[in-house]
């Protein structure tokens, strides 16, 4: 279909074309699938009337042209000559029509809508049945329900039914409890416990995850200290301070004043340097400035994971980049029951050890799987094996009561997830420090 093929018109750097002074970028009449965006130079809108030229409008860099084209991909109704030399970035009605596929049904649905009203306000309709409804019915189902979804999310948040659970990290080394992940969950009121899959999109399309990333980081600092107060209540022996790392997503990390949001956190709330951490996907990574991101946490004594590693893009320039102090590795690692240390397991491991990067392995549900990323220089570990994410008051009671119940043999108390935390998490007294 029509496009930069007139003369004068030749392709530029990568997706761009450049255009001489003079060349017709497209006629009236012509058909065309694509409008552009211009880069440099100036272009002018023009059409024949009674014989003679009109000029519109003229347009300039950051302007767009031929977008109707990008509406109906019909035959235009203006000629757009360069005025000077041009660079254009050609946008196909294809590419945009593949784009708005994978888009915000709510976005989809007032795109669609607006389109057919600028069809029809302009003439553009031809024919009764061109002006077709704006999206298929299941689709304005599906943006109705994200709409819902949205906005019984905001009023959950505000009626604080979103609530952290939290999922032991132990040393594997010395057996021993070293840090909590937050994991979030909606006590719906009819739904039960609603995991962050269901929901956490919605907080994302809604823009209420800033909110909610800066309420976690908050109620999992005030959740520690209680956990801290608690073992400290239980006696025995003085351990290392525990950790409690919160996932953060790109929003909240790109947000104007989350760092400083997290430093008033850390300062209100007392913690140790170190005991705040968080985990950040590659991706979440590169939606922040990551350079400004990781060294104000570093300037703030707070942890940065950098989570799922293997499952991105991991790019390991980022490893030696970026002041990183842990890495998650992704629970698709861990092999399979009967399956033996795939060469990639111990290729990560070794290449984490050699920088100097200590290894959380996720996803460890049996016991051999502990043993295998252990021997391959996994420091830590996380998954149902050890312990399944549980409420604030389970992990308080564990610390408080739990210490020595094995050894009493009495069960650990009650309100626990099934499987419920071994006596792996339990202390030992005189266990090394991990
Ligand atoms: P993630 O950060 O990778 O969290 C680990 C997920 O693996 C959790 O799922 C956890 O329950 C699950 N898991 C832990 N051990 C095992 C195991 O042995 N086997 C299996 N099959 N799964 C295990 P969950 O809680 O459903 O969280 C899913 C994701 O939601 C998290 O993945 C994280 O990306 C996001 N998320 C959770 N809480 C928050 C939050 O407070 N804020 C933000 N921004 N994202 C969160
Ligand atoms: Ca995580
Ligand atoms: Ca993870």
């Amino acid at each position: 279909m029509g496009g930069a093929g007139a003369k004068g018109v030749r392709p530029a750097t990568g997706v761009s074309v450049r255009v001489e002074v003079g060349a017709v970028l497209f006629r009236e009449g012509d058909p065309s699938d694509r409008a552009y965006l211009l880069e440099r130079g100036e272009v002018e809108v023009s059409v024949e009337r009674d014989g003679r030229r009109h000029v519109l409008c003229r347009k300039g860099p950051g302007e767009l042209f031929g977008e109707m084209a990008l509406v109906d991909g019909g035959r235009r109704c203006a000629t757009v000559t360069a005025v000077t030399a041009c660079e254009l970035v050609p946008i196909t009605r294809e590419r945009l029509l593949a784009r708005l596929d994978q888009a915000d049904p709510v976005l989809r649905l007032c795109l669609a809508l607006l389109t057919n009203r600028l069809r029809w306000t302009i003439g553009h309709v031809q024919g009764p049945d061109r002006l077709a409804p704006a999206l298929p019915a299941e689709e304005c189902a599906r943006a109705a329900r994200s709409l819902r979804l949205e906005h019984e999310l905001g009023q959950a948040f505000a009626a604080r039914e979103l609530e952290l659970h939290y999922q032991p990290v132990v040393s594997l080394r010395a057996g021993r409890l070293v840090g909590l992940e937050a994991l979030i969950r909606w006590r719906h009121p009819e739904k039960g416990l609603v995991p962050p899959a269901a929901f956490l999109p919605a907080a994302e399309a809604s823009g209420l995850i800033r909110r909610i990333d800066t309420w976690a980081v908050a109620e999992a600092c005030a959740a520690l200290r209680a956990f801290e107060e608690a073992r400290a209540a239980g006696g025995g022996k003085k351990r290392a301070p525990l950790f409690v790392a919160v996932n953060v997503s790109a929003p909240g990390i790109a947000a104007a004043g989350f760092l400083d949001h997290v430093r008033a956190t850390v300062r209100a709330v007392g913690l140790p340097a170190g005991a705040l951490r968080l985990e950040l996907t590659e991706t979440v990574l590169m939606a922040a400035d990551p350079g400004r991101v990781l060294a104000g946490c570093r300037e703030l004594g707070v942890g940065v994971a950098l989570d799922d590693f293997g499952t991105g893009y991991s790019s390991l320039s980022y490893l030696h980049r970026f002041p990183i102090d842990t890495v998650k590795l992704d629970r698709s690692f861990v092999p399979a029951e009967g399956a033996g240390a795939p060469a990639v397991l111990r290729g990560v491991l070794r290449l984490l050890r050699d920088l100097g990067l200590p290894a959380v392995a996720e996803g460890i549900e049996r016991p051999e799987q502990a043993s295998l990323v252990a021997s391959l220089g996994a420091r830590y570990g996380q998954g149902f094996h050890f312990a399944r994410p549980m409420p604030a008051r389970a992990v308080e009671a564990l610390l408080t009561d739990g210490q020595g119940k094995s050894r009493t043999g009495r069960r650990p108390p009650s309100g626990f997830p099934r499987p419920c935390v071994p006596a792996v998490l339990l202390p030992r007294e005189g266990a090394a420090a991990a």
